[in-house]
């Protein structure tokens, strides 16, 4: 599918770049495959708020300094802090920007909760129900001690949260500056993402809702592991087909700033119910471990960098397989589960 990419260049870290009236562009490098997030600035009357903020490093505290003492922003303070969701790109530096400038944090209640629970797994040793989990998706005893090694990660890219919040719920509308936002949910890729849509504007800020070139995670992860994360995923992006425009300027969290939004929504549904069949179509040739599912779902070598994801996705296949009664897991009496036909 083509989109219209017709924001141009994005602006250098440190810089904003204006693409609608009081909508300003940011993007901050981040320290994963993933290379850069984009940020937003909305003209707030007094100030701007701020839309994601980045991970908690020193980079990217030096370029909101710099930011901040713009010529774009006016000598205008920052009035309030949105994070779409609770990933560390997107709220690490959340309490260090309300530190500074006295001011609250906006985030939809179940985001806000989760993000306090896993900056207070930090430093703590990992758990046996963890360790239980990735034993019964397959992994060997070394994969399993990097997982105990590397647990609680999150919390060292998250600066201390703000105590308290403001909550945002979907389907209700924000005056932001002169406009009215309204906001909108979606599930499956964090519990309880947001989303702002402006109809005056024709701009849809996405956050990771709605990437155009790469597909968001979505996973099953240790606290549940009979999670669907993906039977949510599925209904958001249909759902959001029927309440934004198609012709909308779509303002992601990552890649560029995009117009076709309904073509893209329709391609990571059609994107994912292909997976499900090749997956089905792999347990018909007889059980399988969730590692041994990777083949059917991703195209190159899975690196033990990338183990943990790549467990999370095949979960959420083999999940939305058995609640739509296509699957069923049993676990052998070794700990490990298995995957059939049904
Ligand atoms: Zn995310
Ligand atoms: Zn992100």
């Amino acid at each position: 599918m083509k989109f219209e990419y017709p924001c141009g260049d994005p602006p250098p870290a440190g810089e904003t770049k204006e693409i609608a009236p009081g909508v300003l562009w940011v993007r901050m490098p981040l320290p994963f495959a993933l290379k850069w997030i984009n940020l937003w600035l909305l003209d707030d009357g007094d100030g701007w708020m701020v839309v994601d903020t980045g991970v908690a490093t020193d980079e990217s505290r030096a370029h909101w300094t710099t930011i901040f003492a713009s010529p774009a922003l006016q000598g205008r303070p920052v009035t309030r802090v949105l994070c779409t969701h609770m990933h560390p790109d997107h709220v690490g530096l959340a309490g260090w920007i309300t530190d500074r400038f006295h001011c609250a944090l906006w985030m939809s209640r179940l985001e806000y909760v989760v993000c306090r629970m896993l900056v207070a797994d930090t430093g703590r040793e990992a758990p046996e129900d963890g360790v239980n989990f990735y034993r019964a998706a397959g992994w060997d005893e070394a994969a399993l001690a990097t997982y105990r090694k590397r647990f609680g990660q999150y919390g060292r890219m998250v600066q201390a949260m703000p105590d308290s919040f403001r909550r945002v719920t979907a389907g209700e509308s924000l005056r932001i500056g002169g406009r009215d936002w309204r906001v909108l949910g979606g599930h499956g890729h964090s519990p309880e993402h947001i989303c702002l849509w402006s109809p005056e504007l024709n701009l849809f800020i996405s956050g990771d809702q709605i990437l155009p070139r790469i597909s968001s995670n979505v996973s099953v992860f240790p606290t549940e592991p009979d999670a669907d994360p993906l039977s949510d995923w599925l209904e958001s992006c249909v759902r959001l087909q029927r309440e934004i425009p198609p012709d909308v300027l779509v303002l992601p969290a990552h890649n560029e700033p995009f117009v076709g939004a309904h073509g893209r929504l329709q391609e990571l549904i059609d994107g994912h119910e292909l997976c499900l069949k090749r997956v089905e179509q792999r347990l018909q040739s007889g059980p399988q471990r969730v590692v041994d599912l990777f083949g059917a779902l991703f195209p190159g070598a899975v690196t033990s960098e990338l183990l943990g994801f790549a467990t999370g996705e095949s979960l959420a296949h083999l999940n939305c397989l058995i609640a739509r009664r296509r699957a069923r897991r049993r676990l052998t009496t070794d700990g490990i589960w298995l995957f059939e036909t049904v």
